[in-house]
């Protein structure tokens, strides 16, 4: 499906340094920074330093080095905020927002990492 990114959204604004963030980790295809209303004691945004405007985009037309180093960075992200239950954190939550009916606000793709405290069920 076509899509067409608006460079004017706020994760734009972010990438090219117009608007400030509180940076977790930079890497070549990616940025991670703390979400500025965050739901849990650890909540991290992912996004791609590429115009994708949400995961269906990313995953038909990124290059494997860009959703390699995206899904490394999650990873990666979840160690430095110690929610990586396999180095004895709680584990975490992903949550990708897509589109309309799930309710995504901001049209550049991002995934939430949300952890350090027990979830809620996911019933909505
Ligand atoms: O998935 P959704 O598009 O609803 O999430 C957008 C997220 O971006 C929100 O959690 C919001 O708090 C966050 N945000 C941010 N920094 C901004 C604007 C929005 O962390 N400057």
């Amino acid at each position: 499906m076509p899509y067409t990114y608006d460079d004017q959204n706020i994760f734009a604004k972010i990438l090219r340094g117009e608007i400030p963030n509180n940076t977790v980790l930079e890497t070549d295809h990616c940025l991670a920074f703390n979400d500025i209303q965050p739901q849990a004691p650890v909540h991290v945004l992912v996004i791609p330093k590429g115009p994708y405007v949400n995961y269906d985009h990313f995953a038909a037309a990124a290059s494997d080095a860009e959703v390699a180093d995206f899904t490394r960075t999650v990873g990666e992200v979840c160690r430095i905020t110690g929610v990586q239950p396999g180095d004895g954190g709680g584990g975490y939550r992903l949550i990708s927002n897509t589109g309309r009916d799930g309710v995504q606000e901001v049209p550049h793709l991002h995934v939430h990492i949300l952890g350090g405290r027990v979830m809620g069920r996911m019933v909505s």
